[in-house]
């Protein structure tokens, strides 16, 4: 078992031992999550404070089985930590994370805080103790938290898989950033086996951990919610996949919430109530912090409402409260009122818990719709109760425009292509709401156990009480996820057109410029990021109309086009493009804003990355990561032929503007070979170059491996 004593390794000069803390922010304790939620029974023995009994052997804790009657179960990370070495860690997270300010670079650190933090990362049992808060935890000694693994179910490309949970992601332990009041969850994937590791061994191979690390931080600097990334670290494990053994690799990987549609769903299929209302009771208190439901509006509700509808005289009251008539399907957009007597509908807390993961999962898949992010593995286990992008697999960001795009080798129906997501994060939307049914279908009487408890035990009074939700949730899902989703992606899509922003959106963009410009984007396998990006130097200046504007056009063909097509289908490829300036011409011409060329380009290409983690370029650093980790190895020490390229495509990824960016990217140079300009950022690395230019040709297609 990994030993449960933190570090005490360096030495006063009188001999007394000192603790040299990791580089890390101190733990909450106690930690909410574990706090406020129910434990597997099992490897809750022995974990307590001050408790005698005999912990639980960790090949126990971690035996794969069925828990129950659990949001979590405590477990230890596997000691991974001889000869493991830190790859990579993200100072501009770690900032965000609340790390020392005097600690936030690696140069910062003594040889023992690295060795500490080389050590917790990857399970090498030494922990940070929580500060003290009296004088009894003085007594008891330091204070520590125990990692956990999650409990959760999910939907797998269509089908409810029952128990899945963290089979080899643990959290480490949860932290409050004191200046921002931000509370984040560390969580180690590859960290070894866990009660859900089910046949699976609880590692994470060296190449999926490096796409891991390097796109969370890419999707969040594109505007996207997004876990974060803090470390990467290889481990001496053999790991085996289906392509033989490959090097291990444990990702620190930080989000508010690790809590999963899934976590919802183990306890709904297992008709498991209680917990399942304990579960969305802590999310909405701890995760959302949203406001208690006020028992006398409540009152209020149901005097004026449930009355009169079990008497049967829908009368309807002359003043209503407002969030009533708000809630009045049909009212809230000012609708005439029809004959038919519109049902009263009351959201209480659970209702609007539902109603912003809908919100927040809009927004996040509007935004990977616009970026050209394609996550591969959307099942319900997969989606964050955030609306956070997490579990970074399969994916990819599309090269040329194409909807059909399927990222995930094994999803060889394309349940998860690129033009089927907002589809599929609604389905997802409909498992949550199932779980959710009975507490947002009880409205204002969800306080009223006794009753509530009665309408479960019938099945008829349950499917009342479904029915009563399945109008709210209709609704919800309307206006807080169809309207929401359509809003952003339209307000994201004018700005990478150089359209302007939210208040300048008109109704004919999207029907008249978006889509007809990705149709033939499409059709003429237009690389979708060079598209945006050319497009940005387009000028109108001095030409009213296209007709006027032949040299700017000829440049814009030219530069869009990928020559095998400009061969094959130049003259009809040309006419088309030309045909869809006509209306985007104008549409820039009749706006004064608009019009001027060095503002549009400006604010279009702070939208429009000049970098993309595209496939190829995670595959030359996982090539050339695992080439140098192979000769750590050989040689028993550290090891780095392309010294800094992690490094390097980690900033690329978290500044992804390129030359917009001026600040950061100070010197320019030209690459030997003279065919790309390389500058240098703040820290004198460089970085742009050939990353930011077309696809090599070795790099076009690549598709990535699913066994990670
Ligand atoms: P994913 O699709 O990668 O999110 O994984 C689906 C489920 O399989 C989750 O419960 C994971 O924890 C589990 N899983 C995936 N790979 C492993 C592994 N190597 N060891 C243990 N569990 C795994
Ligand atoms: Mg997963």
């Amino acid at each position: 078992m990994a030993s449960c004593a933190f570090s005490t390794s360096a030495s006063t000069p009188a001999g007394v031992k000192t603790i040299v803390p990791p580089p890390l922010p101190h733990p909450r304790h106690p930690t909410h999550f574990t706090s406020s939620l129910p434990c597997d029974e099992l490897s809750a023995l022995g974990q307590d404070d001050g408790d005698e009994a005999v912990p639980v052997p960790d090949n126990i804790l971690s035996t794969p089985r069925m828990v129950r009657n659990a949001v979590y179960s405590f477990v230890n990370p596997e000691d991974q930590s001889e000869n493991a070495f830190l790859l990579g860690w993200n100072k501009e997270f770690a900032k965000e994370l609340g790390v020392d300010i005097n600690k936030i670079e690696r140069s910062q650190w003594s040889e023992q805080e690295l060795d500490h933090l080389v050590k917790l990362l990857t399970g090498g049992g030494r922990k940070i103790p929580a500060p003290q808060q009296n004088e009894d935890d003085a007594v008891k000694g330091p204070r520590e938290t125990q990692p956990w693994a999650h409990c959760y179910g999910g939907h797998q490309f269509g089908y409810y898989a029952g128990q899945l949970g963290d089979g080899r992601a643990i959290s480490l332990y949860e932290t409050v950033n004191p200046a921002t009041g931000q509370s984040w969850e560390l969580q180690l994937k590859g960290a070894g086996k866990t009660p859900y590791s089910r046949f699976a061994d609880g590692y994470a191979v060296l190449r999926s951990s490096i796409r891991e690390y390097l796109c969370a931080e890419a999707v969040a600097a594109l505007d996207v919610a997004s876990s974060r990334s803090l470390a990467i670290l290889s481990t001496e494990t053999m790991v085996v996949r289906e392509e033989g053994g490959e090097p291990g690799s444990i990702v620190c990987r930080v989000a508010p919430s690790w809590i999963r549609f899934g976590s919802f769903e183990i306890f709904f299929y297992r008709k498991d109530r209680i917990n399942l209302r304990r579960l969305a009771e802590y999310v909405c208190d701890e995760v959302y912090n949203l406001p208690k439901d006020d028992p006398q509006e409540m009152a209020t509700f149901a005097e004026q409402f449930r009355k009169v509808e079990h008497e049967k005289a829908p009368e309807r009251p002359s003043e209503e409260p407002k969030h009533v008539s708000a809630a009045v399907e049909g009212e809230a957009q000012g609708a005439p009122a029809t004959s038919k007597e519109p049902k009263a509908l009351y959201r209480n807390r659970f209702a609007k818990l539902f109603e912003q993961v809908a919100h927040r999962t809009a927004i996040m898949v509007a935004g990977w719709q616009a970026i050209g992010f394609c996550h591969g593995v959307m099942n319900t286990d997969n989606m964050s109760i955030l609306g956070l992008t997490i579990d970074y697999g399969p994916y990819a960001f599309l090269d040329k425009y194409d909807p059909l795009f399927i990222c995930n080798h094994s999803d060889t129906e394309g349940r998860y292509s690129f033009q089927q997501q907002p589809g599929i994060c609604l389905w997802n939307l409909g498992r949550l709401a199932l779980t959710l049914e009975n507490l947002i279908g009880a409205q204002e009487r969800v306080d009223d156990l006794d009753w509530l408890r009665q309408q479960e035990s019938d099945t008829e009074k349950e499917e009342n009480l479904k029915e009563g939700a399945r109008d709210i949730v209709v609704e919800i899902l309307n206006k807080s996820f169809r309207d929401v989703f359509l809003k952003n992606y339209r307000r994201r899509m004018n700005e990478k057109m150089g359209l302007g922003g939210v208040d300048q959106i008109e109704d004919t963009d999207l029907t008249e410029i978006v889509v007809p410009a990705l149709a033939w984007m499409d059709d003429y396998e237009v690389d979708y990021h060079q598209f945006f990006r050319g497009l940005a130097d387009y000028k109108v200046e001095g030409a009213n109309t296209v007709d006027e504007n032949g040299a700017q056009i000829e440049a814009l063909v030219k530069k869009l086009l990928p020559t095998p097509v400009h061969l094959a289908r130049g003259s009809v490829a040309e006419k088309e493009i030309k045909g869809w300036l006509v209306p985007y011409h104008s549409r820039l011409v009749q706006s004064l804003d608009l019009k001027d060329d060095q503002t549009r380009r400006a604010r279009m290409n702070k939208v429009n990355p000049a970098f993309v983690l595209r496939n190829w370029v995670a595959q030359r650093v996982i090539e050339r990561v695992t080439e140098s980790v192979m000769k750590t190895r050989e040689e028993s020490k550290e090891v780095d032929p392309d010294k800094d390229l992690l490094d390097r495509i980690l900033w690329m990824c978290q500044h992804p503007f390129g030359e917009e960016d001026t600040s950061k990217a100070e010197e320019t140079t030209t690459s030997a070979d003279g065919t790309c300009e390389i500058k240098r950022n703040d820290a004198g690395l460089e970085v742009y170059g050939e990353y930011v230019g077309p696809v090599p040709e070795w790099g076009q297609g690549i598709q990535c491996s699913c066994s990670s």
